[in-house]
């Protein structure tokens, strides 16, 4: 054996003893919330295909029609051959629909963090972040060379004091947020970070993975007020609720094109297929023009909170903390059990201590799934 190997089977014994380990399984997601482990079809409350998309028959022949004119791959990057037409069409959509005077789309959520911040802040420049923030923000912001500062989630007097303290030593000020926090699924306070950012001279960006589609009427986390927040920076994935692949800008012309020409994420990697890009595109016309589809997830969220006596929910992502790793483990393998598939969440993914199942709604899920699980929990003890 070589000290490589020896090197990994330490580090996994060591995860293994803490409960820590993870493995995939093969989970075959034949329907809208089907999922299929082991030849036991379950119903899955851990997708982020929030509005089922993945599987809608437009979207899905959309992508097969791009698939036959265009080909599998798009052959290049961006910037050099792979920046098929499609491009263009699902940029303008995400632009308009965002009322941004730009847009560009990645590879992935995680490509276009890691892509945008070392664009816009470097070394002697400042970023605060929310402690709960999505890993991806946290790597752009390594990435960068700024001095990161992390503040107490949702905690905005905690970012001012950060702010006063620091924002002077510093050239510029990036303040990133999720605008739903993936794993807790509450909101940020966009209205109350944007105008921080402007009295400290400071660019807000947020992360809508887990908001367009699903809250502002399907426009996500900056469309929640009666007028459209002030944020200059909105990224999110297309892997979400548009049930597709990639991930995207939105904000002005000058900063688009900025990152066009410098974001290495954006520049160094490959276009994507475009029958992913045809997908987004159609999911999209679908999102806009159906807006009590988007209110649906919430409001199946809203249902299963009500009946297990948790707080109403902001988004579509419930979080059930349970605290140890193995007892989340445990937990999620009586549900399964019992024919739902919920995934239990450990660190690192959330802090030491709070391991918890993520129970995450569709616009799909019938009532008598969602009051299937409801019972489940009961049963369980988990909830209620
Ligand atoms: C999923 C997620 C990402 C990453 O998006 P991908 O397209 O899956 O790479 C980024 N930020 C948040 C908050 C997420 O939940």
């Amino acid at each position: 054996m070589t000290s490589l190997d020896d090197f990994a089977r330490d580090k996994l014994e060591r995860l293994e003893a803490q409960g820590l380990r993870r493995r995939m399984i093969p989970t075959d997601r034949f329907s809208e919330t089907g999922a299929r482990r082991g030849g036991r079809d379950l119903v899955s409350f851990c997708c982020n295909d929030y509005l089922s998309l993945s599987h809608h028959p437009e979207v899905i022949e959309a992508a097969r029609e791009a698939t036959s004119r265009y080909g599998t791959g798009s052959g290049g990057s961006r910037l050099i051959s792979g920046n098929t037409p499609l491009y263009d069409e699902l940029e303008s959509a995400l632009a308009r629909w965002k009322q941004t005077e730009d847009c560009l789309v990645f590879g992935s959520g995680y490509l276009t963090n890691v892509g945008v911040i070392p664009c816009l802040v470097g070394k002697g420049d400042l970023i605060l972040q929310d402690e709960l923030n999505h890993s991806c923000l946290f790597a752009g912001g390594r990435m960068s060379g700024a001095t990161v500062r992390v503040f107490r989630h949702n905690d905005l007097d905690h970012a001012r004091a950060l702010l006063r303290e620091h924002r002077a030593a510093h050239g510029q000020c990036l303040i990133a947020v999720d605008g739903v926090f993936s794993m807790d699924g509450d909101l940020a306070p966009i209205d109350a970070l944007a105008a921080l950012a402007r009295e400290y001279d400071s660019w807000l960006m947020t992360d809508d993975a887990h908001g367009l589609g699903v809250v502002g009427g399907g426009r996500g986390s900056s469309f929640l007020g009666p007028v459209k927040s002030d944020v200059p920076l909105q990224m999110g994935t297309l892997s979400k609720a548009i049930g597709a692949y990639g991930g995207y800008l939105c904000t002005s012309q000058p900063v688009a094109d900025l990152i066009r020409n410098r974001g290495r994420s954006f520049v160094y990697t490959t276009g994507l297929p475009p029958g992913t890009i045809a997908a987004a595109i159609k999911a999209l016309e679908i999102i806009e023009r159906d807006p009590e589809l988007c209110a649906r997830p919430v409001a199946n969220a809203a249902r299963f909170c009500a009946a297990l006596n948790l707080a109403a929910p902001e988004s579509p992502v419930v979080p059930v903390i349970l605290g140890e790793a193995n007892r989340v483990m445990e937990a999620s393998a009586a549900l399964q059990q019992r024919g739902y598939l919920v995934t239990g969440i450990r660190p690192p993914t959330v802090p030491d201590g709070t391991a918890r199942l993520r129970v995450t709604f569709s616009s799909a899920h019938t009532h008598a799934e969602i009051d299937g699980l409801v019972a489940a929990m009961r049963e369980l003890g988990l909830a209620g």
